[in-house]
Order: structure tokens, then C-alpha cells, then sequence
């Protein structure tokens, strides 16, 4: 971090894949569907992607694509939160830590809030940072889109770090 710059940054985070792949799908490292899944290179946890981009955004440490390419073995490989992990050490040694996210999965027929709770403790374990700190909502688009028509779904979230001292 630079001398005098402002000690508080939020970062903001946005995903989506396609639900034509195979189950399960996994939401922060979670399973929450065993009949439907997405088609991506990775595990395709759109909910860790969305929550990695907006902390190496609030850190203006790049893009999640940068960092971990679909086209690297390496990150085709890794599961989704261990990238996370990954991005929280990168912020660490930027000079920042995580302290707050919220997330809003924007979905026609998943649930997510019978598996709020593990999502939540999972998060917040990478992130390093209290369950009250962390919240992931759910929502859908009344029928409309993409989404609506359930072609995929996607992630936003927002998250703030604070600056290490
Ligand atoms: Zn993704």
C-alpha cells in the first residue's frame, strides 16, 4: 500500500457460467445441486470466482483470468476456493486483509439457503475473517434472461479490505 493512501477499499465481483455441464454444481465450495452443473474449465464455483475477482479488484491486483488462466493445467486443476486462498495471500502480501463481503447469487431454481451456513464458514475461513462478516444472498429474475430461462447463473459481490498494519 502506498504512504497516505486511504487504509479502506472495497472491490467488486461479478460471474456467471452456463448450467449445461456435469452435476454437481458447487457454490463456495459447497454443493448445493446434484442434478444440474455448469460447463467451465474449472469447477466452475461461480460464487468463489466472483468473491476471488472482487478482493484482487479491491487490492488492484488484476483479474482472477490473469492470475489463474483456464488455459494453465495448473488452474483448470485447482478448485475454486484454493484459488481464493490463493488471492488472500496475494492481498496479504499487497498489505491487505479482507473484513466484510457480500454476495448475491442471481439464480432461477437453485437453492442456496439450505447451504447458507457451511457457504458462510467456508468463506469466511479463506478469507480469513469472522462468519458475521460474510453474507451471501440469493435471487432470481423473475423468469427473466438467462438466468430466468435456466441457461446459467452468476455471482456479484462486494467486498472490502482493510490495510494491514
Ligand atoms: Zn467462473
Amino acid at each position: 500500500m502506498t504512504a497516505g493512501a486511504p487504509s479502506t477499499r472495497v472491490g467488486w465481483g461479478f460471474d456467471a457460467h452456463r448450467l449445461d455441464g456435469e452435476p454437481p454444481l458447487m457454490l463456495g465450495g459447497v454443493i448445493v445441486s446434484d442434478t444440474v452443473g455448469v460447463s467451465a474449465t474449472s469447477d466452475g464455483d461461480v460464487l468463489a470466482h466472483a468473491v476471488t475477482d472482487a478482493l484482487l479488484g479491491a487490492c488492484a491486483l488484476g483479474d482472477l483470468g490473469e492470475h489463474f488462466p483456464s488455459d494453465d493445467p495448473a488452474s483448470r486443476e485447482a478448485d475454486s476456493m484454493g484459488l481464493l486462498r490463493r488471492a488472500v495471500a496475494m492481498a496479504a502480501d499487497a498489505g491487505w486483509q479482507a473484513a466484510h463481503v457480500d454476495a448475491t447469487v442471481v439464480a432461477e431454481s437453485i437453492r442456496v439457503a439450505p447451504h447458507r451456513a457451511p457457504i458462510i464458514a467456508g468463506l469466511a475461513d479463506a478469507l480469513s475473517m469472522g462468519e458475521g462478516a460474510v453474507s451471501v444472498k440469493a435471487t432470481s429474475t423473475d423468469g427473466l434472461g438467462f438466468v430466468g430461462r435456466g441457461e446459467g447463473l452468476a455471482v456479484v459481490a462486494v467486498l472490502t479490505v482493510v490495510a494491514l498494519s
